[in-house]
């Protein structure tokens, strides 16, 4: 704790997201009796109205830039936050809205807006890192009550968050989860995905869509070559690296030589 003895102050943002991320801190129930007692919510739209002026020394960021005003507000949040972790998909890597990234956003905007003229858009959807210095980030879709409530310790103590980036195979053989597509045949995305969700989809039978998005080096080329002897399309293996994490480095890259090689 700081010198002064008053607890940190916690701030929550909200860029372009669908406030999942936002609702996993709400869902912490019990631990929120205890992060409330430790931290100082001091602008959080979500849980109250009430605002405590800047500067704060915890911000979580949850959505990705897509606007030209997200643009200069995220400058402002960087300015007035001491330490800056960015929380889920959207924050991290773009969020599903990135899939405009691939095509024209122009031709959508005139297709879902019956006034385009009004929509002042960016080209793309990029993660807060693009824009700012990032401190932490957080991965998922949304991301895990438990990893947030270990960066929020991490920042009180004056540690490193441990959060893992291998891949979430490791974690089915930890859990001793038989795995879908050595057993079954099932396209799972867990051999490139960072693990962290308890291995959700493979314990109800189901392969990984990769919602906490790449692990540190995968081998995403590895992975596209084995899913085609799986018999998967290749629409279908860009598909996949296009989902919720579509701008993320690793899954990009891939996605766009796969699709320049002809798939
Ligand atoms: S089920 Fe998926 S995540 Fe689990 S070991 Fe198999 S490939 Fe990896
Ligand atoms: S198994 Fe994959 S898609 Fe399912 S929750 Fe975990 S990271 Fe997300």
């Amino acid at each position: 704790m700081p010198a002064d003895k008053r607890n940190p102050k916690l701030a929550v943002w909200k860029f372009a997201s669908c406030d999942g991320c936002q609702l996993s801190l709400l869902d912490c129930e019990d631990e929120l009796l205890a992060i409330a007692g430790a931290v100082e919510i001091a602008n959080f739209p979500e849980a109250s109205r009430a605002i405590v002026k800047a500067p704060y020394d915890l911000s979580l960021v949850e959505g990705s830039i897509t606007t030209p005003h997200d643009e200069q507000r995220i400058h402002q949040v960087r300015k007035v936050s001491k330490v800056l972790v960015t929380i889920g998909a959207c924050a991290t890597a773009g969020g599903i809205q990135a899939l405009r990234n691939f095509k024209d956003v122009h031709d959508f905007v005139s297709i879902v807006y019956a006034s385009p003229d009004y929509i002042s858009t960016l080209k793309n959807s990029t993660p807060i890192d693009e824009h700012v210095f990032v401190d932490f980030e957080l991965r998922g879709c949304p991301i895990s009550k438990q990893q947030l409530l270990e960066v929020v310790s991490a920042f009180l103590n004056g540690r490193k968050p441990n959060i893992p980036t291998y891949s979430l195979c490791v974690d089915c053989k930890r859990k001793g989860v038989a795995c879908v597509m050595v057993a079954q045949g099932t396209p799972c995305m867990g051999p490139v995905t960072q693990t962290g969700c308890g291995v959700l989809c493979p314990s109800y039978n189901r392969g990984c869509y990769g919602c906490f998005g790449p692990m540190e080096n995968p081998d995403t080329r590895a992975l596209s070559e084995w899913w085609t002897k799986l018999g998967v399309k290749d629409e279908d293996i860009i598909r996949s690296l296009r989902t919720f994490n579509a701008h993320a480095e690793e899954f990009r890259k891939e996605s766009i030589k796969y699709e320049a090689s002809g798939a």
